[in-house]
């Protein structure tokens, strides 16, 4: 949607169709963690490594910005999205994370982001911000918002149709190539086709080694009492999360609910999807107990909420942005889990390159760099769910020996390398 979005302000008088299998909301877009953040999942030292300094400078500046783009577009179209630009601290509860941090701070400076993008928060403003359990260190960044993500994606589906684009819902693309796009039934031809299908890409013919859907999965509390909205701070509603191997995530609601986060999910043979894995009892309990270490205040907290959704992964774990002038077929996405300010600056990249504008945007590292596929089965389901295993008990190595797990870091490293 974000491409039709700055494709009709590109180019006013194209037509353009989308085709959404499901209805508009039900991808990853309309029931993430509504972290909208200017994060990506690639380090800058590795796109110096693939790029050079000045474009892992610029990619990284470009994502920045995109939350002020995304910010205006909410304010100039009137998206009630429960947006709110509170930052994101980054918490350390063991001697290996709170390492972590300062190599990330440490790596910020080496290329120039300086205290206004990333800096250290002293013990007082810590305790000030957000009362978690057993912090020893954190950073903060200013580059990321909280919204509602359905409000978002429902918002965005209104101005694009306002601007002409038609949306057809419950409209399942088995296959697509140069010119055209195959439902079950039908044909529909365009000069132009881009796949934006992320976590769902497995399931269209040719791409079962595309993107490996990983699934993430939430919990959202009921609202939070004044007393116990003060014991926990958070006062600003950053989003939050810690330097653990096997990421979690937090935020707090507009009508001041945490909504809680974690991967670790097992993959799904030969890539599947289905609706049935979009709930996980374990995996569930696993986020809750976690929930109630992160924050004791959550311990008195009833769930309400649990779900669930596939993200795209890459084999490179690098999202990109592509698009082929001679077939006319594009492809956006593999943002791991950081797709909602990602997903934008793709949309504006496609634009540009689309029509053919020669914009600074369209010299980003992630442009035309499509990743290599997956390992066929069975050795994407050993590789994938062994990964998992490798963070999960890293975690546990680092928390309970508040050392460096070395072995499995190297692991981790190898199998992550391009
Ligand atoms: C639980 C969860 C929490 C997350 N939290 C965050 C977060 O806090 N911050 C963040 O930045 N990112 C987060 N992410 C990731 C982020 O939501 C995604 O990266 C992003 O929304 C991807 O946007 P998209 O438009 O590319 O894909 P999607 O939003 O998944 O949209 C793809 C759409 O394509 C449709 N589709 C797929 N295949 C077909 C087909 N064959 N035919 C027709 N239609 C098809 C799907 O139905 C879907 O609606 C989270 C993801 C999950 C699952």
């Amino acid at each position: 949607m974000w491409t039709a979005f700055y494709l009709k302000r590109l180019a006013p008088d194209c037509r353009i169709a989308i085709l959404e299998s499901n209805q508009i909301g039900f991808g990853a877009s309309g029931r993430n963690g509504g972290w909208c953040s200017g994060f990506l999942p690639v380090t800058l030292a590795e796109l110096e490594k693939s790029h050079g300094r000045n474009a892992a400078i610029e990619m990284y500046n470009e994502s920045f910005r995109t939350i002020d783009e995304i910010e205006a577009v909410i304010a100039e179209q009137r998206i009630d999205c429960d947006y709110h630009r509170g930052g994101t601290i980054n918490g350390a509860t063991n001697l290996v994370q709170k390492a972590r941090l300062e190599s990330e701070i440490s790596e910020m400076r080496r290329f120039g982001f300086n205290e206004e993008h990333f800096r250290n928060l002293a013990t007082e403003e810590i305790a000030e911000r957000l009362n978690v359990n057993n912090i020893i260190a954190a950073t903060y960044t200013p580059h990321c918002a909280v919204v509602n993500p359905a409000k978002l994606v429902h918002g965005l589906a209104n101005a694009v149709e306002t601007n002409g684009v038609k949306i057809f819902e419950k409209t399942d693309v088995v296959e697509y190539s140069k010119g055209q796009v195959k439902t079950k039934y039908q044909v529909c031809r365009a000069n132009i086709v881009i796949r934006a299908t992320e976590g769902f890409t497995a399931r269209l013919k040719r791409h079962r080694r595309t993107l490996a859907p990983l699934y993430s999965y939430m919990v959202a509390t009921e609202p939070l009492t004044s007393r116990q909205l003060s014991t926990l701070g958070w006062r600003n509603r950053e989003t939050y999360h810690d330097a653990r191997n096997m990421i979690i995530y937090a935020q707090l609601t507009q009508d001041n609910r945490i909504a809680f986060g974690g991967r670790g999910a097992p993959y799904h043979f030969a890539s599947r999807v289905k609706p049935q894995y979009d709930m996980h009892t374990e995996i569930h309990e696993k986020i809750i107990r976690s929930m109630h270490d992160v924050f004791k205040v959550s311990q008195e907290l009833e769930v309400t909420h649990r779900w669930g959704g596939p993200l795209g992964v890459p084999r490179n774990w690098r999202p990109s942005v592509n698009f082929d002038r001679t077939t006319g077929l594009g492809s956006l996405g593999g943002y791991v889990g950081d797709g909602v300010g990602a997903s934008n600056l793709a949309a504006r990249t496609l634009a540009h390159l689309i029509v053919n504008d020669k914009h600074r945007l369209t010299d980003l590292p992630w442009v035309n760099r499509p990743s290599r596929k997956w390992e066929t089965e069975p050795l994407r389901f050993v590789g994938i769910n062994g990964l998992l295993k490798i963070s999960e008990s890293m975690d546990n190595y680092e928390a309970n020996r508040n050392q460096p797990d070395k072995i499995r870091s190297f692991i981790l490293e190898k199998f992550l390398g391009e």
